[in-house]
């Protein structure tokens, strides 16, 4: 069975299932995470409310991700469990969607048949329509290959009350072998600058003080749409008028792609004084070859030279990036080139990921270049190792100085301590003494730990 939707509104019926409960599971990204988000909105508009675990849940929707390891066994792994948690009650409705189910969506429904509900990426807030018509007609694929337009305005259930993630752009234009996000996700789509104004502006008004912005590529954002004549509304013009979003604290974006930095973004992010002195910049690897192979669009010299003006440009700028171990063909050699980089580049945070073959992407078929196991444990160690020092090192620069802290959520570890982060996005801990979540606190840091900085009141 198949329905008809308007894309660019959710589907909000009048609440109807008053007083159950939701549970929502996430795999994977922070656009999942978002996604996530934006469900858990139309559950609570549907009348339920946040379950505490998926054990006393009435409803459970699992966010798939296609893209980290072991991605697939860890999805089919815990369908298989929660056969058992749909059997002990049978009004219990199990939906499935995110990544996995717009790409494998036949696969979703042969191996887990007591699956609900499966629906794409590309229309989630036709949720609430896909459980109603299941429970009057019984199990339902809904999985469109394409968007027609960006959801403008389903409600949200955010994790944090102060921290907010929006959704600038979806898809992506690249090609690069190892992801699966454009076959998946499709085309790179942006939001009109104005509906994200509008959103950043509702979302201060909900109390947010920082919002991330969200895309596979963000700094391409605006090259499809056409305003006011012109074809490009450069990332740094939507950056200036959010800038302007009064009572908006603070501005991070997530992902940029290097080969699409340029200076005048940079500079924005030097001159705009709400936008963080952070930037993500992913390498993934410091081979050419490797590069080449990822179809990634830069060398290891174009990368540095970009490294090099964000560091030039923005004072006391934060630097993190991302790096996959163990790529096809990737020997010791090319290794040695991401090490180079590294070291070279003294990056806050690395986040480290092992190769692992995505079905549906090139590097899948490169089978008979795979990295032996072993190979690519001992270089991650390696990383490892070599980051968490040039990390411990990078975060002593902070002690002694004064920062502003947005106040978060209690330490996971502690009740007697607060956890937010400073301008250039470090964890910072604060004892809960005199603050509360949402504040915005100057304080002087005094330790660093390899991971983490920890603070006082000044
Ligand atoms: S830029 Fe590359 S890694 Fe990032 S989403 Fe696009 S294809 Fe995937």
């Amino acid at each position: 069975m198949k329905t008809t939707v308007e894309l660019s509104k959710p589907v909000l019926a009048v609440p109807s299932r008053q007083g159950l409960t939701y549970y929502v599971k996430t795999f994977g990204c922070q656009m999942n995470e978002h996604d996530s988000e934006r469900i858990a909105g139309l559950f609570e508009h549907d009348g339920m409310i946040k379950a505490e675990s998926l054990d006393v849940s009435d409803v459970l929707f699992v966010n798939t991700c296609t893209i980290r390891e072991n991605a697939d066994d860890k999805l089919y792994g815990t369908l298989g469990h929660l056969k058992k948690w749909k059997e002990e009650k049978t009004s219990r409705k199990l939906l499935v969607g995110g990544c996995a189910a717009q790409k494998d969506k036949e696969l979703v429904r042969s191996r887990a048949p007591w699956v609900d509900v499966v629906i794409g990426t590309h229309n989630l807030t036709n949720i609430i329509n896909l459980l109603n018509q299941s429970e009057d007609w019984g199990p339902i694929t809904e999985v469109l290959e394409e968007i027609e337009s960006l959801p403008t305005d389903a409600p949200s259930a955010r994790e944090s009350e102060v921290s907010a993630w929006l959704t600038i752009q979806i898809g992506c234009d690249n090609s690069c072998t190892f992801c699966i996000v454009p076959s998946v996700r499709g085309p790179e789509i942006s939001r009109r600058p104005s509906d994200i104004v509008n959103e950043a502006t509702s979302m201060v008004e909900s109390g947010v003080k920082e919002i991330t912005l969200l895309g596979q590529n963000v700094n391409s954002y605006g090259r499809d749409l056409k305003i006011d004549g012109r074809s490009k509304p450069y990332f740094t013009e939507l950056l200036t008028k959010l800038n302007d979003v009064e009572n908006l604290q603070r501005i991070r974006f997530t992902s940029p792609h290097p080969k699409d930095f340029k200076l005048v973004t940079l500079e924005a992010v030097q001159n705009l004084s709400k936008v963080t002195n952070q930037i993500h910049m992913p390498l993934q690897s410091g081979s050419n070859n490797i590069l080449r192979k990822m179809q990634r669009g830069y060398t290891q010299e174009k990368y540095l030279e970009k490294l090099q003006l964000a560091k030039d440009t923005i004072k006391n700028v934060s630097l993190t990036t991302d790096i996959i171990v163990g790529f096809p063909g990737e020997t010791d050699d090319d290794f040695k080139e991401t090490m180079y980089v590294i070291e070279k580049g003294q990056f806050d945070a690395v986040y480290m990921f092992k190769f692992s073959p995505r079905p549906g992407t090139k590097a899948a078929d490169y089978e008979d270049q795979f990295v032996i196991k072993e190979q690519i444990d001992t270089r991650f160690m390696e990383l490892k190792k070599v980051q968490t020092d040039i990390s411990h090192v990078r975060l002593q620069r902070f002690i002694g100085t004064k920062q502003s802290l947005l106040v978060e959520k209690y330490s996971k570890k502690s009740k007697e301590f607060m956890t937010g982060k400073i301008d250039g996005g470090q964890t910072t801990h604060i004892s809960a003494n005199n603050v509360k979540i949402g504040d915005f606190v100057d304080v002087e840091i005094t330790e660093a730990t390899p991971f983490a900085l920890k603070a006082i009141l000044v």
